[in-house]
């Protein structure tokens, strides 16, 4: 018996908005089955987050081939932040329902430039808009370098 997990998929999610077009973001990478975006309030500096074009909450959702793409997607954009951001360490990080601290209930993998011991809290301080801009075009250059 799972507990603590959405078992409905909401349409109106945030991330399922990004998709549909209806809201605003800083995008890195897409394709075919995968965005890839800066995520708003970061736990450190260059904080991706790659998600698929499926409707999955979580990791059991996810299906075999949009598990293949996003982890392709998540090696693509780690590569890129290793160069922009001159760093070798980046965490990658996926929650699992509300009580594992999953909070938009759309799959998504965190790809973060820090050390476990520095994360800033999760989802807690939005970061300048123009920054992120400028960094998801240093990452999106990057990519297709
Ligand atoms: P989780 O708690 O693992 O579900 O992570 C959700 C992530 O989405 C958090 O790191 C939030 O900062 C991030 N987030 C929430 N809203 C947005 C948004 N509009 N654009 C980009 N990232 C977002």
């Amino acid at each position: 018996m799972t507990q603590n997990k959405q078992t409905q998929y909401d349409d109106n999610n945030i991330f399922a908005k990004m998709l549909k077009g209806e809201i605003p973001y800083h995008k890195v990478y897409e394709d075919d089955k995968t965005l890839a975006f800066m995520d708003i309030m970061p736990q450190a500096k260059g904080h991706v987050l790659v998600i698929p074009k499926q409707k999955a909450i979580d990791l059991v959702d996810l299906e075999p081939e949009y598990a293949a793409a996003v982890l392709m997607t998540a090696k693509k954009v780690m590569q890129a932040q290793r160069q922009v951001f001159e760093r070798e360490g980046i965490i990658q990080m996926q929650l699992n329902g509300s009580q594992a601290g999953q909070t938009v209930f759309h799959y998504h993998i965190h790809l973060i430039p820090s050390n476990i011991h520095e994360l800033s809290v999760h989802a807690a301080n939005q970061a300048d808009s123009d920054e992120l801009a400028k960094m998801a075009e240093q990452l999106a250059a990057a990519i297709d370098s």
